[in-house]
């Protein structure tokens, strides 16, 4: 592992997932995460309905401007309200931010999920699927989850950081951009285990 600091003075924390891919690891707000704004996505962890909510989800769309609820309106209903079952990814334009795509996701409700770590895991595989039918190279993912549904931090760690070096083969860097201090130690602690 080496730590390096961008211009955006957050340190970074690198390690490889492959002999390609990097792991970057860094405390910050998705929302301004950008790498070329050609091949790069950040992941919105959204809800099935796709149509906005609170925490990262209200981030996003109001740095993305409007366009982005309405690109969001026109990904197609697999059932009445659902355009994004849990587990699965859409992809959209980012508009207003500075990367190319949004690719959103939806994680599981913790309590109320049957296999809550079988949902998260696939959360993370299909949105890094989806980045790679789209040629995305950089792709950003906050914590999904690990906000309003509340699932436990250490083992949300343990999933997305094991998922992503299962599935990064085709990408150049993974980034978790972790909103708090105490998600970012423990991604950290997570990653030594781990790589
Ligand atoms: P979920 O419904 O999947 O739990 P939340 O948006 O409530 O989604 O939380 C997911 C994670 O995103 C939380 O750890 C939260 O702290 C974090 N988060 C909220 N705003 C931002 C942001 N602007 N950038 C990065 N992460 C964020």
């Amino acid at each position: 592992m080496d730590s390096v600091r961008h211009a955006s003075s957050a340190p970074v924390a690198s390690f490889q997932l492959s002999p390609s891919c990097a792991l970057k690891l860094q405390k910050g707000d998705i929302t301004v995460w950008s790498l070329d704004g050609s091949t790069d996505a950040i992941v919105n962890a959204a809800n099935e309905r796709m149509l906005g909510g609170g925490g990262v989800d209200g981030a996003i769309h109001r740095a993305a401007g409007p366009e982005l609820l309405e690109a969001c309106k026109k990904v197609p209903e697999v059932r009445a309200a659902v355009r994004c079952p849990t587990g699965e990814a859409r992809i959209t334009p980012a508009f207003r931010l500075p990367v190319a795509y949004v690719i959103h996701t939806v994680g599981p409700i913790y309590d109320m999920d049957r296999h809550p770590d079988v949902s998260l895991r696939n959360a993370y595989k299909n949105s890094l699927k989806v980045a790679k039918e789209n040629n995305v190279q950089y792709i950003a993912f906050p914590a999904i989850s690990c906000g309003v549904y509340r699932f436990p931090y250490k083992e949300a760690s343990r999933i997305a950081i094991s998922t992503v070096k299962e599935f990064s083969d085709g990408l150049k860097e993974v980034h978790f951009v972790l909103f708090s201090d105490e998600l970012y130690n423990i991604w950290l602690e997570t990653a030594q285990e781990l790589l």
